[in-house]
């Protein structure tokens, strides 16, 4: 027995867990501790189905009929809309597309669109990178655009923010250390100085609450098979706020965000809404087993997984606590929950790599982030106030043992 605080404790605070009921939605091995739901979540069981009948049925004997009786071609709308509505948006806000890097693209440049007197793009030098080539991007073609960054051009992003800002992009969590920012705050700024605001949710969006009209953003993109679970390569989506409605325009202007897709017509116009984010035909069968994780969220509030999340990474800090100084472990995320959203990074000088390879031979699956980053999400969904103790556990097993140094846990493979 290592750890200060008792197995059984664990299992009493699952026995009282409103939400324990959800785990059995999803496919989880046995002897797997999933902390890595905040990059590629879980399986839900009811994908399996789904995705047979719509390769079986739609598919195979519906053929192209399905893009109106399964109604396909709406899917990015349908999704959206579900998607819009855990996200605090309305319908006809947001539409489930490409991915987040070419949403971010299309985005920069619908809000470049709408301030064409003002050429600076600002954004955060700790940003997720694509969000950053993304922006080199748009800056190559737009060559009067520049880029300034947080971290680089000052300390402070509102420092940044002028009469020449067109478009503040920042991501609403940082994925290294899960530290939410006060979007409410730099969105008001932002518009006080005239500039609008991209958002990235892909580290909020199903597991911390997010209410866009709230933030008052003007737009927002994010992934969905990170804690919406919605399957490995699922399709991305983009906000716009009805405000800006028929006000903007993007140059990936394919058919799927034409005013009449099925007219045919020799010259592009623009969609309705945020359907005139949208380019060519998106992928049905990722987009069916996205409809599977997001109907996971039918029952249960972001509220309450809010606040099971949080519970979850404070019970983990709270063991990792009493052994981190013994082996030279750091945290980089906030101790303090409120602060970030349900994951815990923790940090060490040499082996950082190597102890998540020696916990994943254990079955604990958590990531590692350059330089020294160890990750570890904890979605509220699946995952049980056990799975964290044995996760904490293991990890003190690895550091006291000195399991990582062995030489198969450093050798680095292409994914960490
Ligand atoms: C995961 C992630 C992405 C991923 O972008 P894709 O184009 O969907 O691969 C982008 N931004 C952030 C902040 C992310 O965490």
């Amino acid at each position: 027995m290592s750890l200060q605080i008792s197995r059984q404790e664990a299992l009493d605070l699952d026995a009282q867990d409103s939400l324990a009921r959800k785990r059995d939605e999803f496919f989880i091995e046995e002897g797997t501790i999933y902390l890595d739901g905040n990059s590629l979540g879980p399986a839900p069981k009811a994908v399996f189905d789904s995705i047979d009948k719509t390769m079986r049925e739609e598919w195979a004997k519906g053929l192209i009929r399905s893009h109106n009786t399964a109604g396909w071609f709406m899917l990015t709308d349908t999704l959206g809309d579900k998607i819009a509505h855990l996200l605090g948006a309305g319908d006809g806000e947001l539409v489930v597309c490409d991915t987040t890097s070419l949403n971010v693209y299309k985005t920069l440049h619908a809000a470049l669109s709408m301030r064409p007197d003002r050429k600076t793009i600002v954004a955060e030098g700790t940003s997720f990178p694509t969000n950053l080539y993304m922006t080199e991007g748009v800056t190559s073609t737009l060559k009067d655009v520049n880029v300034v960054l947080e971290g680089r051009d000052a300390d402070r992003i509102e420092y940044l923010i002028d009469e020449n800002t067109a478009v503040v992009m920042v991501n609403h969590v940082d994925y290294r250390s899960g530290v939410i920012r006060d979007l409410k705050a730099l969105t008001e700024l932002a518009h006080e100085r005239g500039a609008l605001v991209v958002v990235d949710l892909c580290h909020s969006a199903g597991v911390i609450p997010v209410d866009l009209h709230d933030l008052n953003v003007d737009f927002a993109v994010g992934c969905t098979y990170k804690y919406l679970n919605g399957g490995p390569g699922s399709p991305a989506y983009a906000y716009v706020a009805k405000r800006h409605h028929g006000k903007f325009t993007q140059p990936l202007s394919g058919w799927h965000g034409h005013a009449a897709p099925f007219k045919f017509e020799q010259n592009y116009r623009q969609g309705e809404g945020a359907r005139a984010l949208l380019c060519g035909t998106q992928h049905t069968l990722s987009m069916r087993a996205l409809q599977s994780g997001l109907e996971v969220f039918d029952d249960v509030t972001i509220d309450e997984l809010y606040v099971k999340g949080r519970s979850l990474s404070d019970f983990f800090v709270e063991l990792v606590e009493s052994f981190a100084d013994e082996f030279g472990i750091g945290f980089y995320s906030p101790k303090d929950s409120s602060l970030r959203n349900g994951q815990v990074s923790l940090t060490r000088d040499e082996g950082g790599y190597a102890i998540v390879q020696a916990l994943i031979a254990r079955g604990v699956i958590g990531d590692f982030r350059q330089p020294n980053v160890m990750r570890f999400g904890f979605a509220p969904l699946y995952l049980r106030y056990v799975d964290i103790w044995d996760a904490a556990n293991h990890l003190y097993e690895v550091m006291k043992a000195d399991e990582w140094k062995e030489d198969r846990f450093n050798v680095v493979a292409t994914v960490t």
